[in-house]
């Protein structure tokens, strides 16, 4: 089985400055890295990580093509990523100060301009049982998720950032939707676990949903079933792509049909040593390390 991830590539532009940039002020910045990110991107590695076949569809700019051989290096099958000459890449323009505060600028670019015939040229190759999985930080959600629906493929969908306009979309022909606290209470308006466990299932009673609340650990639920998984205590030094490492570990062994317990336990492990180093993607361990942190 494959998973077919429409996602962002974001190369995050990092900048050390003593303090955040003043109006009309020209800063010099000590050091500078551009680091692979986006949600999307992140997704993508984890999944590739722990082993799953994952293709990522999106898009690039031209000039950014060193990311795509990191994307596959970490084991990411790319042929569905197009380079575009006349866009720039989705960038974030991050400062960060002595005392770790950042602020950020994001900019969407060629994460926009996922096409009608992109879409179509992925999902064509997409057998049954296949997997099509989205965050929100690309264009076209509404039609990947219409068009996915069609072709009767598993639908995963991690709504962030959360905005006003996922509420909009077709969310009851989901497998699998996954949000943390702050997503559940923006989508469903009720700010406590037991209101929000009762609103999705009410309102999407054939989905699926993983409830992720950071180290306090994971709800999974569905109409008529729930699980809970507590997070492993562990010490956090930087909690950036938890919760995209816990999606990737737990689609890969819900794919490889392990026990929906076990499935979260395993994600739980992966996503406790992702906390545990500084970084997105290479924050992301390997399945080796995880099966020696389980043991
Ligand atoms: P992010 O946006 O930082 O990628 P998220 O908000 O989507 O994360 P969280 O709910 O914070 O997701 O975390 C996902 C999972 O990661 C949790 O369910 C838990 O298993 C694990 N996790 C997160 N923070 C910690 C922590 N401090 N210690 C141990 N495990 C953690």
């Amino acid at each position: 089985m494959a998973v077919f991830n429409f996602g962002s590539i974001n190369i995050d532009h990092v900048y050390s400055v003593p303090h955040f940039v003043q109006p009309g002020e020209t800063l010099s910045s000590s050091s500078y890295q551009s680091i692979l990110g986006g949600k999307g991107a992140n997704q993508s590695v984890a999944l590739a990580k722990a082993n799953n076949n994952v293709f990522h569809v999106g898009a690039i700019g031209s000039s950014d093509s060193g990311f795509i051989e990191q994307m596959k290096e970490a084991g990411v099958n790319c042929e569905f990523i197009r380079e575009m000459s006349d866009v720039a890449s989705g960038h974030a323009i991050i400062q960060v100060t002595p005392d770790a505060e950042n602020n950020i600028i994001l900019f969407g670019g060629a994460n926009q301009c996922i096409s009608d015939d992109h879409i179509a040229s992925a999902l064509a190759t997409a057998k049954p049982n296949d997997w099509v999985l989205l965050q929100n930080e690309t264009n076209a959600i509404d039609k990947i998720i219409t068009e996915a629906h069609k072709r009767q493929l598993h639908i995963a969908f991690n709504p962030a950032p959360m905005t006003e306009s996922v509420k909009q979309l077709p969310l009851d022909k989901l497998t699998l939707l996954v949000v943390n606290e702050v997503e559940a209470e923006q989508l469903t308006g009720e700010n406590d676990v037991e209101a929000i466990k009762r609103s999705l299932k009410s309102n999407y009673p054939n989905t699926k949903v993983l409830l992720t609340l950071g180290k306090a650990g994971v709800w999974f639920f569905e109409a008529d079933n729930e699980e809970f998984c507590a997070a492993f205590k562990v010490k956090a030094v930087d909690t950036t792509a938890a919760g995209d490492t816990f999606i990737g570990f737990f689609l890969a062994a819900y794919q490889a049909n392990k026990s929906i317990a076990e499935a979260l336990k395993y994600a739980c492990a992966a996503s406790a040593l992702a906390v545990m180093k500084a970084g997105a993607a290479p924050s992301i361990p390997s399945v080796d390390e995880v099966i020696a942190f389980l043991q």
